[in-house]
C-alpha cells in the first residue's frame, strides 16, 4: 500500500473548509508560488512516509464532520491520497475537500490527479498570486483560486463553483417563503 509524505495533521480546524475538519498536510509542491505561506513543505523529503492506515484512524479519533487535503500539494502524490479518500468516504462517510496549486484544466489533463478528484467532493484549485491576495475571501487566499464541486465539474468537464452556504437556515427561511 501506498505511504503518504505527511507534514502534519491538524484535528478540529475551522479555517480550511466548513464546519470542524482534521486537515492533512502533506509535503511535496513543484508550485513555487510567490509569497507561499508554507515553504518549508516543498521538498517531499521533509515529510514523513506516513500509513494511510494510520492516518485513517487519526480523522476517525478526531470525530470531525469533514476532512481537509492541504500541503504541499496533495496532487503530487495522487495516487496515495486517491486510496486514502476511498477509505475516509467508504469507511468514515465524511466529505473531503482537497486544496491543489493545479488549476481544474490542468488536472484534467493528467489522469492520476483527475483520479484523485474524482474521489473528493471539493478541490480548491489554482497557484497563491500574492497581487489577487484577498483576505476577505472564505477558505482561499487569492481571488483566481476557485472552490469547485468536484464530481459536476468533471462529469461536465468544465469548472462548476461548489454552492457554499455559510448559513443554511437563511436558505430556508427564503425557501420558505418563495
Ligand atoms: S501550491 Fe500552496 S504550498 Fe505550493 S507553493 Fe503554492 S501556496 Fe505554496
Amino acid at each position: 500500500m501506498p505511504k503518504i509524505s505527511l507534514l502534519k495533521i491538524v484535528e478540529s480546524t475551522t479555517v480550511d473548509g466548513p464546519g470542524i475538519r482534521t486537515s492533512i498536510y502533506c509535503a511535496g509542491c513543484v508550485n513555487g508560488c510567490k509569497g507561499c505561506h508554507n515553504p518549508q513543505s516543498w521538498a517531499i523529503e521533509n515529510g514523513i512516509r506516513t500509513d494511510i492506515d494510520d492516518i485513517v484512524k487519526a480523522i476517525r479519533n478526531d470525530e470531525s464532520h469533514g476532512v481537509t487535503f492541504s500541503g504541499g500539494d496533495p496532487m503530487l502524490q495522487a495516487s496515495a491520497f486517491t486510496e486514502l479518500a476511498r477509505r475516509i468516504h467508504n469507511e468514515l462517510h465524511l466529505n473531503i475537500w482537497c486544496y491543489t496549486g493545479y488549476t481544474f484544466e490542468e488536472i484534467l489533463n493528467d489522469e492520476a490527479k483527475k483520479a484523485l478528484m474524482a474521489e473528493v467532493d471539493v478541490i480548491v484549485d489554482g497557484r497563491f498570486v500574492i497581487e489577487l491576495k484577498n483576505e476577505d475571501l472564505l477558505f482561499r487566499g487569492s481571488s483566481n483560486q476557485r472552490i469547485l464541486d468536484a464530481k459536476k465539474s468533471l462529469k461536465l468537464g468544465k469548472p462548476v463553483e461548489f454552492n457554499y452556504n455559510p448559513f443554511p437556515e437563511f436558505e430556508l427561511l427564503s425557501d420558505h417563503h418563495a
